[in-house]
């Protein structure tokens, strides 16, 4: 039958988030997703959550949560931006901050929602070559662009950026927004959140889904100027007042009370990265440093996707990228000591 709508309808290549396996017996190390539950207080949070609470709609503004974001990065609340994860504050910044005809530049590894996002919103870009070490060279973004998009430390190599080099990049590039995307900050590396009442164009995107064991609730989180962050307000209200339910308003403010809970994570996964890097090492893979809550490695003598395949029969999901260069590479989430015990177990079967 003719179906003449269909020419009208959008087409477009989607993300694809790591795979959300029903079994129950699995380790689950192919989402960056934190091993420890959320901190004492959010689970007090849970326990006590008043339902009939929800027959109203939620602060739009989500002040409280604000303002413990400000008092914690040293900025004011209205320096502070809210969203449904951090994915629907970079969609929201990309679509508030990359509105001219230049191409928007972004390394050609890295976070692949930013081409989804590109495609979506009809922005241009180009993509800027890491060099053989996966390291970003920061004279590569000394050039017109519409803007910058960074993850630091990136994903999925795990390395990371110095202060230094964001200072550089904001110096150079002072005609655009340039975004830093912080997902995994929180895990060894240096935040951009010095620079930010020294640079206006500057915007730092955060989560409480991997430092904070939320990625379940959906709370993200940008830190920049009263410029960019009035922006990113009108273009929100522009589209949907209410990204943050109240029950993540209310659970995003308790973790964040949570300082000494937090740190002892991020403690606990940083040293657990260490174990499992030595670990794989020893197993003869080669494994880029990293800052993040993930292990980039490959293995010299065997294919990427064969032991990606292997593990899978064994219920343990890691994340494999048929993509250009990294095809033979396997990003593996750090886990529980237990979990990554069993991982090498089955790592030292297959070998
Ligand atoms: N940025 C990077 C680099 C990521 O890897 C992720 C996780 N997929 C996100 C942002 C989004 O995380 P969330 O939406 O859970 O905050």
């Amino acid at each position: 039958m003719d179906k003449p709508f269909l020419d009208k309808l959008r087409k477009i290549d989607p993300y694809v988030p790591g795979e959300q396996p029903q079994a129950t017996d699995v380790v689950k190390l192919n989402a960056n997703e934190n091993p420890y539950p959320p901190a004492p207080g959010v689970q007090e949070v849970l326990r006590t959550f008043d339902a009939s609470s929800l027959a109203l709609y939620p602060d739009a503004n989500g002040r409280r949560l604000k303002a413990a974001l400000a008092g914690r990065f040293g900025v004011k609340p209205t320096q502070v931006f809210l969203g449904n994860g951090s994915d629907d504050v970079l969609a929201l910044a990309f679509q508030s901050f990359f509105c001219s005809d230049q191409p928007i530049l972004y390394p050609d590894i890295t976070y692949s929602f930013y081409p989804v996002w590109c495609d979506l919103f009809r922005i241009p870009y180009e993509t800027v070559p890491l060099d053989a070490d996966f390291c970003v060279n920061v004279r590569d973004y000394d050039r017109p662009n519409g803007g910058i998009v960074l993850p630091n430390p990136n994903a999925p190599t795990g390395r990371g950026v110095s202060l230094d080099f964001l200072e550089d990049l904001l110096q150079h590039n002072a005609d655009c927004v340039v975004i830093i995307d912080e997902a995994y900050v929180d895990f060894g590396a240096q935040s951009a959140v010095p620079l930010l009442n020294k640079y206006e164009n500057l915007l730092i995107v955060q989560t409480m889904s991997k430092s904070r064991s939320l990625a379940g609730m959906r709370i993200g989180y940008a830190l920049g100027s009263e410029t960019l962050i009035a922006t990113l307000e009108a273009v929100k209200n522009s589209y949907n007042s209410y990204t943050m339910d109240a029950l993540a308003l209310a659970v995003g403010e308790a973790s964040v009370k949570e300082e000494a809970y937090f740190q002892d994570t991020c403690r606990k996964v940083i040293a657990t990265r260490e174990r499992t890097a030595e670990e794989l090492r020893a197993l003869g893979f080669t494994v880029l440093p990293s800052l993040t809550n993930f292990l980039f490695v490959t293995h010299p003598k065997k294919d990427a996707s064969v032991i990606f395949e292997y593990l899978r029969q064994k219920n343990i999901f890691i994340r494999y990228f048929k993509l250009p260069r990294i095809d033979n590479y396997l990003r593996i989430t750090v886990g529980t000591d237990g979990q990554m015990d069993r991982l090498f177990a089955a790592l030292k079967e297959f070998l």
